[in-house]
């Protein structure tokens, strides 16, 4: 025990002449919090930061605080310049940072708030040390990748365990072991581990069992190498969680715990699972929550009551996943249709609002590039509801307008977010009040009725050449509005942003006028947040995202609303549960 405050001691030294470089933050206290390190070999997309998420929650479930944080290995500084085609949609926190999808994942599993303390990028880091050398933070020393630039990410992690005073950290590395692009990130876990000393860390590496159609059986080779890169750069795994389409066998198993020094009851069987939801029971099944709790010497910490109540709470609600459902359609216009990845949080909105309300909504993805006004009725035939979400550009946008009009027309419910709220607007200005050539300066720029447009107080007020209005802000709500109602009569809601364009409040006397109602505003600036028609079963659209702040338990109220419509217009003769009871009944959970 000495051993290790005498290395924290020197660690703490960051001269010029020791090899250690490693600076602590102020403060900071060793073995308080505890690390546990995720990494994923064999090859990307197992699902490191769903695995990640669950042990988590099972941890944070027994009463431990827990703070997540991905690490991703790509240069951009943030995930705003992304193309949700290449990399899943964009995730914005509530402090408006631009983030990875993982961390929508956190969130929705942990229901918790995260900020950009959550989240690194390689830019992030080297932008972090260059400005530091610039500003002879290195005190002559020549700066390297070991141990500058990994010290640097180790400060990261310390940092955020000082500020959220964490139990455990748990650490996702972006990628797969063997990519140039984390090796130093793993390079920094493993000094990090060493450093903070034994049992304050864990190592978990999730990989792949691969199964050829052709031999029918499961293979264990590519997992065993994959495990064998990562004790090359001097990992030992405590953990394994293979990943697979079926059970993992038990000679499989057998096989990797025999060449990674993994003993059996470490090295466990993760298939695929229908629902993300029902995995961290798979993960206490095979009780790993409470290995990782004794590898990290915190079963003192524990809180067994806490954890009845919340698994029973859980229990109920992965209950009703798998209960029987009314199914329902709902069609979701987008230009990546292809991919659901560009709309995670929305998909995962229209399950949470699914399971609340007994319902399972099959989305019926949408290009709009060829709808018009004479084919829209053939091309939303089947659905019970749809989503106009959030986008860029032109491509498709007339074909969305369309889509709009019918719903407006034809009592479809409508749920527009962001993009789909901008043009409902512009729908309603050339449909209802006239305004044949209302569009957005985004898609006609010489727009005579531009009734989205960047407005020149915004670019004021925001800063910086009209930048996007990012993250969390206060909708202030109207009173006996649609909104108001589905948000249990509340004064203001936390809903978050990611956008460039708003309603020029110039048309906005207009739109009200034609019937329009806005019942959702910016407290202090003219901006319209929230529309509804108050004679439509539901159509509402809103400037910010709230697919964003839907979690499991807590599903967001706009989107219990449009499938409780949804419900309805497929259901019209029967007794279903009211839609804005049901959103209330939600708000009452604590939103
Ligand atoms: N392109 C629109 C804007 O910038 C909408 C953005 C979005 O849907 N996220 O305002």
């Amino acid at each position: 025990m000495a051993k290790n405050s005498d290395l924290l001691a020197s660690l703490s030294d960051v001269s010029t002449e020791s090899e250690f470089f490693s600076p602590l933050p102020k403060g900071y206290e060793k073995g308080k919090t505890k690390y546990c390190f995720v990494v994923g070999t064999v090859m990307s997309g197992l699902g490191k930061g769903i695995f990640s998420s669950c042990l988590a929650k099972l941890m944070q479930d027994k009463g431990l605080k827990v703070a997540p944080i991905k690490l991703e290995g790509y240069l951009n500084v943030d995930s705003g310049t992304l193309n949700p085609f290449r990399h899943g949609e964009v995730f914005v926190l509530d402090d408006g940072m631009e983030c990875d999808m993982d961390l929508g994942t956190y969130e929705r599993m942990l229901d918790q708030d995260l900020s950009k303390a959550n989240f690194t990028t390689s830019g992030q880091i080297f932008s972090s040390v260059l400005n530091k050398e610039r500003q002879g933070e290195y005190l002559g020393r020549d700066v390297q990748m070991i141990p500058h630039v990994t010290g640097e990410v180790k400060l990261r992690l310390r940092e955020l365990a000082m500020q959220s005073d964490a139990d455990i950290v748990f650490v996702e590395i972006g990628g797969t072991v063997g990519d140039l692009e984390n090796a130093y990130y793993i390079e920094a876990m493993r000094e990090l581990a060493y450093e903070e000393g034994p049992g304050s860390s864990c190592f978990v590496a999730l990989t792949y069992i691969l199964k050829p159609k052709t031999l029918g059986e499961q293979k264990s080779k590519a997992a065993q190498l994959g495990i064998k890169q990562l004790m090359q750069l001097g990992i030992q795994p405590e953990i394994i969680a293979c990943r697979a389409s079926s059970e993992v066998t038990e000679k499989v198993r057998q096989k990797i715990s025999v060449y990674s020094n993994v003993p059996m009851d470490r090295v466990i069987s993760l298939p695929d699972s229908a629902s993300i939801y029902t995995i961290p029971a798979m993960i206490a099944e095979a009780g790993l929550d409470f290995k990782v709790a004794r590898l990290l010497k915190i079963e003192d910490r524990l809180n067994l009551r806490h954890e009845r109540k919340a698994s029973a709470k859980w229990c109920d609600f992965t209950d009703k996943i798998s209960a029987a459902r009314r199914e329902i359609t709902i069609g979701i216009t987008g230009k990546y249709t292809s991919v659901r990845d560009s709309y995670a949080s929305i998909i995962n909105a229209l399950e949470h609002a699914g399971i609340a309300l007994g319902a399972d909504a099959e989305i019926k993805w949408i290009d709009t590039t060829g709808i018009t006004n004479s084919n829209a009725s053939q091309k939303l035939a089947n659905v019970d509801g749809i989503i106009v979400p959030g986008g860029f550009g032109t491509r498709g946008a007339e074909g969305k307008i369309a889509c709009i009009k019918y719903a407006r027309e034809q009592n479809l419910p409508y749920l527009g977010l962001c993009f789909g709220f901008q043009m409902a607007v512009i729908e309603f200005a050339r449909n209802v009040c006239g305004l044949t050539n209302a569009n957005s300066t985004e898609i006609e720029p010489n727009c005579s009725e531009a009734v989205i447009d960047i407005l020149p107080e915004q670019k004021k007020i925001e800063g910086l050449g009209g930048n996007m209005r990012l993250g969390g802000r206060d909708v202030e709500l109207k009173d006996k509005t649609i909104a108001w109602e589905l948000f249990n009569k509340a004064k203001s809601v936390r809903m978050r942003f990611r956008h460039r364009y708003e309603v020029d409040p110039r048309y906005i006397e207009q739109l009200e006028q034609g019937g329009l109602v806005f019942s959702g505003k910016a407290p202090d600036q003219p901006i319209m947040q929230i529309l509804e028609l108050p004679n439509h079963p539901f159509f509402m659209g809103t400037q910010a995202h709230p697919c964003l702040t839907s979690r499991p338990l807590r599903p967001h109220p706009m989107f219990v609303g449009l499938v409780a419509a949804a419900m309805q217009r497929h259901w019209p003769n029967e007794n279903l549960p009211d839609r804005i009871k049901a959103a209330q009944k939600v708000c009452t959970q604590g939103r």
